[in-house]
């Protein structure tokens, strides 16, 4: 499965070309793009509960419960039902209904880069797991995440060096 690292990066790097060539608008300011990222992180909080299950002799629990495609449903949902109709996620009145929007993406970026690197996706919770398996789980798998991390992090720092002159931030 991906590395943490690279759940965050991917979904950091995505939300933020979604934000500079797709949606263009000043409102979505780049905090909004951090959220993305650590929601990016929340399907594998199960690991935090089989830390203490390992402690206590039961068994693991991760994927079984989080990596399920009716958490982001479920999030996204209750966006849309919070949204005020006729005004954008962007508008300060939307603003809780656009950080779920951004939580469900986080979320579903998630699922999406396990379903290619492995296999336990699930439609609902303690489903049966689907997925591509792209990425062995030996050595040669974990050392292809580690140079995978690199060369995002590096792309991504390169764009917003161009696309944003973060130097002057620095
Ligand atoms: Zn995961």
């Amino acid at each position: 499965m991906p590395n943490s690292v690279t759940h965050v990066l991917i979904a950091i790097i995505l939300v933020d070309l979604v934000r500079d060539y797709i949606i263009k608008d000043k409102r979505f300011k780049l905090h909004y793009v951090l959220i993305a990222g650590i929601a990016g992180l929340l399907p594998d909080i199960d690991y935090f509960v089989d830390y203490f299950n390992h402690l206590t002799g039961y068994t693991t629990i991760h994927p079984a419960y989080t990596h399920n495609l009716l958490i982001p449903v479920v999030i996204l949902g209750i966006a849309f039902l919070v949204k005020k109709r006729k005004l954008s996620f962007l508008d300060k009145k939307n603003k809780f209904a656009f950080i779920l929007l951004l939580i469900a993406s986080g979320y579903f970026i998630h699922l999406a880069l396990d379903f290619i690197a492995w296999d336990s996706i699930s439609l609902l919770p303690l489903g049966k797991g689907y997925g591509l398996n792209l990425i062995p789980p030996n050595d040669f798998g974990r050392s292809l995440l580690a140079g995978i991390d690199a060369i995002l992090l590096i792309a991504w720092l390169w764009h917003e060096e161009v696309r944003h002159k973060i130097r002057d931030f620095i």
